[in-house]
């Protein structure tokens, strides 16, 4: 379920994950790989305070692998560790609490220094709605505890769960409010699903999706939907239409009268793309690399 945020909702996340801040070392902050900073809280800093933290780059068997490695140096050059995972498939979890030890080295080697046995590293996964975090919690735990959906306002009894021998993991995400500052970025979570068509146009969305695609990733969505001329100019919005229209026809979206159904279109159009059915891509790459 997609949260529509208000700023008492917002106030409210805040104020739960703070309290949860109070009794954990290590935050995973959780992102989306195709989409990093436009899923990423904009108030994520403050809201921290400074807690230790690795940033894990998530559903990265959707994203294009050579931009999530730029992504991956962009935040090591903000100080950051980061790392791709696939909490789907498991691919890379398992680097969550090996870092989480690398983080949390010196602590525990002041325990051992006083003869104390260290005690297991507590972690929190924060992150914005549908970037995958009961897959993660469910995942790490290796079986069926994190109840899916978003409540920000539901409290129920919190647990810990075992992450191996040294990492406990709160069986409760925090849920955080994605950036809403600018439509781009609005577009780029509706195309990744995080937020409801309710919100925005299915037919814009798919739009973008289309445009995007045309300019970065041309030859995989000629390939799925053999399409036969690319637009030339990308600032003409029919051109991007008359692609759309072609996928209508070959997915069968028609109209009685023979016109193609572009709103099928669009959820048939997004509905692939989320699915990974297009190939891999990434919706952002971090500016420096633009230059
Ligand atoms: P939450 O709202 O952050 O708890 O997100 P969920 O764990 O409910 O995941 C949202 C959707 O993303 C679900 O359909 C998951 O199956 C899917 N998902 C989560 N992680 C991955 C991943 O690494 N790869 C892919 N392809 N899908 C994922």
């Amino acid at each position: 379920m997609t949260i529509q945020w208000f700023p008492g909702h917002m106030t409210r996340a805040r104020r739960e994950i703070q309290e949860k801040l109070k009794l954990i070392d290590v935050v995973i902050e959780l992102l989306d790989a195709r989409l990093p900073l436009s899923s990423r809280n904009p108030m994520i800093d403050e809201i921290l305070q400074g807690k230790p933290r690795m940033i894990v780059l998530n559903k990265a068997d959707l994203a294009d692998p050579a931009v999530t490695e730029k992504w991956v140096t962009y935040f090591k050059n903000e100080g950051i560790t980061a790392f791709p995972i696939d909490a789907s498939n498991g691919t890379r979890v398992q680097d969550i609490p090996a870092q989480a030890k690398v983080l949390f080295h010196d602590k525990i080697q002041k325990q051992l220094n006083r003869g104390m046995k260290p005690r297991a590293i507590r972690g929190l996964i924060v992150g914005i709605p549908n970037v995958g975090k009961s897959t993660l919690i469910n995942r790490l735990a290796g079986r069926n505890i994190a109840a899916t959906g978003d409540r920000p306002g539901v409290t129920k009894g919190q647990q810990w769960i075992k992450i191996g021998t040294e990492m406990e993991l709160l069986d409760t995400p925090g849920i955080l409010w994605p950036k809403f500052e600018d439509q781009e970025v609005g577009y780029r979570l509706a195309v990744t699903g995080a937020i409801k068509e309710q919100v925005i146009n299915i037919e814009d969305v798919a739009f973008f999706a289309i445009k995007y695609m045309t300019q970065y990733y041309w030859d995989t969505l000629q390939e799925r939907f053999e399409l036969t001329k690319k637009p030339e100019d990308l600032d003409v919005p029919d051109e991007i239409v008359q692609v759309m229209e072609e996928i209508g026809r070959k997915r069968g979206c028609i109209m009685s009268g023979g016109r193609v159904d572009l709103e099928k279109t669009s959820g048939v159009i997004l509905r692939e793309l989320r699915a990974g059915k297009m190939g891999r891509f990434s919706l952002e790459v971090p500016l420096s690399f633009m230059l």
